[in-house]
């Protein structure tokens, strides 16, 4: 069965999207630690980073590293943190969080956002680009 991730790469399921080329995908997690807390995804369904060839590990810290770029020009943090845990959805994801403060390290608050706050935020990232 294809991860929910897949599903949104696919269009199947919604979600905010940040950016996309051949290989990779981002966009807004859906229980963020902070406004702009963005996922970067390989389309290939992977589950655990360390499992990634080389090349698509490489890649996907490139993309990331460009949409991290965007996070920081857009929304006002003090930097963007970067973390790769993937307990919860079996499919490899990098969380790039506009960190105020290790709190918003922490994953245990959460930042309530509306679907115009999320829809808007995107807006702001991508402009970014
Ligand atoms: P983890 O696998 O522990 O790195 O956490 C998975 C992350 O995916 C969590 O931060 C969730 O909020 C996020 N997430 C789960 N489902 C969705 C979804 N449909 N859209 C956006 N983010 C999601």
């Amino acid at each position: 069965m294809s991860s929910i991730f897949t599903k949104i790469i696919k269009g199947e399921i919604p979600a905010y999207k940040i950016a996309e080329d051949e290989h990779f995908f981002a966009f807004l997690d859906i229980n963020p630690n902070a406004r702009g807390h963005t996922l970067c995804v390989p389309k290939k369904e992977v589950d655990k980073l360390l499992d990634l060839d080389e090349s698509t590990y490489i890649g996907l810290m490139a993309f990331s590293r460009k949409v991290g770029k965007a996070i920081e020009a857009a929304i006002p943090c003090d930097r963007v943190g970067m973390t790769v845990i993937g307990l919860e959805v079996p499919h490899v994801h990098v969380h790039l969080i506009p960190l105020q403060s290790m709190k918003n390290a922490t994953f245990q608050y959460k930042e309530h956002m509306t679907p115009e706050l999320f829809e808007e935020t995107a807006k702001q990232i991508r402009k970014k680009l």
